[in-house]
């Protein structure tokens, strides 16, 4: 077990994750420029392939504290390594490791005048505290709750494999067309570290534990929409993009 303390003894300077275009089928005829989007779910929910569509569609970036944090484990610095040995138990990286991550990616010019889409972040009621004085007195447009079933996040977590190269999501269902090679980049798709079944296990208690109070926090602040994250990537980006389209009109913040 990791030990609790920092994640390298502090924040890594320009920890960032790149994503190649994915998703090709992806539909998105409309864009709305503009947002500052959080999208909550638990591992497996469909988080990852609806960022990247709805961050085409809200034209923001997508900032994945789990694909930065994969960037850094590559990177095979003093850093990546403890992040590692936190991800690979299924633990979470300490708060303020991850709040100094993110605050920095916030900080970029693009953020700054686009918005986001924050996948991934927050996972604690202490990061997402942290997170509205850091944005205020904007704050977040809104919280997307993406449900979906226990039983069916266990199947679909079993059966993901990941391009290590750039993020492309797949799954022994939807393989690459050419063996285990990423159709979009050429990189080698493999099951990711911590997609073992007692990593698994362990990411969903804490779930359940840190971050489904967020749901609770979200909602009391009357930030919270939730999304029914059942169906095909293209029924679930449609139901998306209506349910944010129209709290963000309520709240005079559309286009
Ligand atoms: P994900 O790809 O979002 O499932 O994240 C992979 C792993 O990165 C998690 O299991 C955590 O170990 C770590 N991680 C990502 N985001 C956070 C966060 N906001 N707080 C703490 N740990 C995080």
């Amino acid at each position: 077990m990791p030990g609790h303390r920092g994640a390298g003894g502090g924040t890594p300077a320009g920890v960032t994750a790149a994503r190649a275009p994915i998703d090709k089928g992806a539909r998105v005829d409309v864009v709305v420029p503009g947002a500052r989007l959080v999208i909550l779910g638990k591992q497996g929910a469909g988080k990852g392939t609806q960022c990247v569509r709805l961050a085409r569609h809200y034209v923001v970036p997508h900032i994945s504290t789990g694909d930065m944090f994969r960037a850094a484990v590559k990177m095979v610095t003093e850093f990546g390594r403890r992040a590692e040995e936190y991800m690979n138990a299924g633990e979470l990286i300490p708060d303020e490791v991850v709040i100094g991550v993110v605050r920095e990616r916030l900080e970029q010019d693009d953020t700054v005048r686009r918005g986001f889409i924050l996948d991934g972040f927050p996972r604690t009621v202490h990061q997402a505290v942290t997170l509205t004085a850091f944005l205020a007195p904007r704050g977040v447009d809104l919280a997307i709750d993406l449900e979906v079933g226990t039983e069916m996040v266990l199947r679909r977590l079993a059966g993901r494999r990941v391009c290590q190269t750039c993020g492309t999501n797949y799954s022994v269902a939807a393989k690459p067309k050419h063996g285990w090679t990423c159709d979009y980049c050429g990189g080698d798709v493999v099951q990711r570290d911590d997609d073992t079944e007692a990593a698994i296990l362990r990411r969903l208690k804490l779930y359940e534990e840190q971050t489904a109070p967020l749901i609770t926090w979200y909602l009391e602040q009357d930030r919270l929409v939730a999304v029914d994250g059942m169906g095909s990537p293209d029924e679930v980006t449609s139901r998306l993009t209506r349910a944010i389209d129209r709290r963000r009109h309520e709240r005079g913040l559309h286009g």
